[in-house]
Formats: C-alpha cells, structure tokens, sequence
C-alpha cells in the first residue's frame, strides 16, 4: 500500500503544496510546530532517509534548501532561521521537517501541536510558494 506521502504526491489525498519538482514534492506539515512548517519528501517512496540511493539523497536536501530560503524570506522577522529535523517515526516515507525557529523549543516534536484555519494554511503555503526559486 501506498504512504500517505506518496497519496499527497499523486493527488489521491489533499496537502497545502508549496513547490514540487520531478523527483521531490514540499508540503505544509498538518500538524505543525510553528508557522510554515514545512515537509520536504522524495516521490519515490523509500521509508528510512538513510536508504535513498546518494544521488536521491543530496537531490532532497539541494530542494530541501531552496524551499527553507523560501521560507526564510516568507517568515522574515517571525523567525530567526529554518530548522531542520529528521524524525520518521510517523510516516515511513523519507522527509525532512523545515521549521521556522526562534529558540530550541520551537522545534521540541513533543510539544502540542498548532492549529490553524484552512484559509490560513492556503496563504501560508501560497506565500512560501511566491518566493521558491527551483
Ligand atoms: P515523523 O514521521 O517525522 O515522525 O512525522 C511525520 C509528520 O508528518 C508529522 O509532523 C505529521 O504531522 C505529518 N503528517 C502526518 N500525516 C500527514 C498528512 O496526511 N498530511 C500532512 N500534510 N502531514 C502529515
């Protein structure tokens, strides 16, 4: 069966889309930490990070930092600079978390998560989008 992230990726199921490319797709978190927390994901679905193949690997962190300068410039003076977690044990489809920190705690996973509208989701993800250059 196919991972939820590979249902984003193929349109079966509804994500806030921030950017995609041939090979890699960044969509907002559900269940973020902080504002514009971001997930960033291989199409081919592998579980564990560390078992993509080099080239697929270096290829999702090089998107992976193009969307975070995105973020950086959407976030500008809410946050100090994006930060960056790989964790897994939720979703057994490789992603790495981009999350726009203050201090250590911003990015602490066993905090209560945030909550906001769908209309807010949309024009965060629409405003993240206006400044990623792939
Ligand atoms: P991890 O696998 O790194 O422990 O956590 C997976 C992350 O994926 C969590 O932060 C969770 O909120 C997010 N997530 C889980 N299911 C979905 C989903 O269906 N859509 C989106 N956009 N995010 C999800």
């Amino acid at each position: 069966m196919s991972s939820i992230f590979t249902k984003i990726a193929n349109r079966e199921i509804p994500a806030y889309i921030v950017a995609e490319d041939e090979n890699y797709l960044a969509f907002l978190d559900i269940n973020p930490l902080a504002k514009a927390h971001t997930l960033v994901i291989p199409k081919k679905e592998v579980s564990y990070i560390f078992d993509l193949d080099d080239e697929s690997l270096a290829g999702l962190w090089i998107f992976a930092k193009k969307i975070a300068k995105a973020i950086d410039k959407y976030m500008q003076g809410e946050a100090i600079r994006t930060g960056v977690a790989v964790v897994g044990l939720e979703v057994p489809h490789a992603h790495i978390h981009l999350v726009p920190i203050k201090n250590i705690t911003d990015i602490d996973f066993a905090k209560p998560k945030l909550k906001f509208s769908s209309e807010e989701l949309q024009s965060i993800a629409e405003g993240i989008k206006k400044f990623v250059e792939l």
